[in-house]
């Protein structure tokens, strides 16, 4: 079974504020007689589901095209979080165990939004638990939330931290209806040369017997 936890990039779908929302176009149209639909399409690459390239926060960090791909695919543990605000710390996943796994999706009240709406509150990653995950060899934390830092952060600790990790994130996930669980994750950001992002059509497939590593 697969689970679709992409929002849908759309003309309406909310995005940071002042950043450029998604606009597509018709250069050609079957309707009017051409041979075929053309489009062209206009977004910011952190628009809806995504994944942050280093370059985004680094100088030199690495672009979309160039993020190492192995850690966005392989086996993944969805935890639904009580926190719908604020600062995510260890203990905020004392309810579970996350022995034995590589990725982390953290399933907050923020999938429950609609796609057009912005949330005006929402969890972000603290130093404490990007520590605690490293430990543990984490190499990819996912997201409902729009960012990894706080919404008014400057400085970005979190992205940083990541980064000093060689741990990728992902940003605006939708696990709404995904029970908490271990799955196949499968979201690669699009080989876009020199972006600070991408897009990303983020899948959970359940495990089955002969797929129960997920790597
Ligand atoms: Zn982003």
């Amino acid at each position: 079974m697969l689970y679709d936890i992409s929002r849908t990039i759309s003309p309406q779908t909310a995005v940071w504020p002042g950043d450029t929302t998604y606009t597509l176009q018709h250069n050609l149209r079957l309707s009017e007689g051409a041979s075929v639909n053309l489009t062209t399409l206009t977004l910011s690459p952190h628009t809806a589901s995504h994944a942050d390239a280093y370059y985004h926060y680094e100088p030199d960090g690495a672009t979309a095209a160039t993020m190492p791909l192995s850690a966005y695919v392989g086996r993944a543990r969805v935890v639904t979080v009580s926190k719908a605000d604020g600062a995510l710390l260890p203990e905020d996943f004392a309810h579970v165990t996350l022995d034995g796994c590589e990725r982390l999706l953290i399933h907050s009240a923020v999938s429950d939004g609609a796609d057009d709406e912005w949330p005006a509150h929402f969890p972000y990653l603290s130093l404490a638990l990007i520590e605690w995950l490293a430990a543990k060899r984490f190499v990819l934390i996912g997201l409902d939330s729009p960012s990894v830092d706080a919404f008014d952060s400057t400085t970005l600790d979190c992205h940083h931290a990541l980064h000093d990790h060689r741990m990728v994130n992902l940003e605006l996930l939708n696990l709404r209806g995904v029970p908490d669980g271990d799955y196949e994750l499968i979201a690669l950001p699009l080989k876009l040369a020199g972006a600070c992002a991408s897009p990303v059509r983020a899948i959970l497939r359940t495990l089955t017997p002969d797929r129960t590593t997920g790597d």
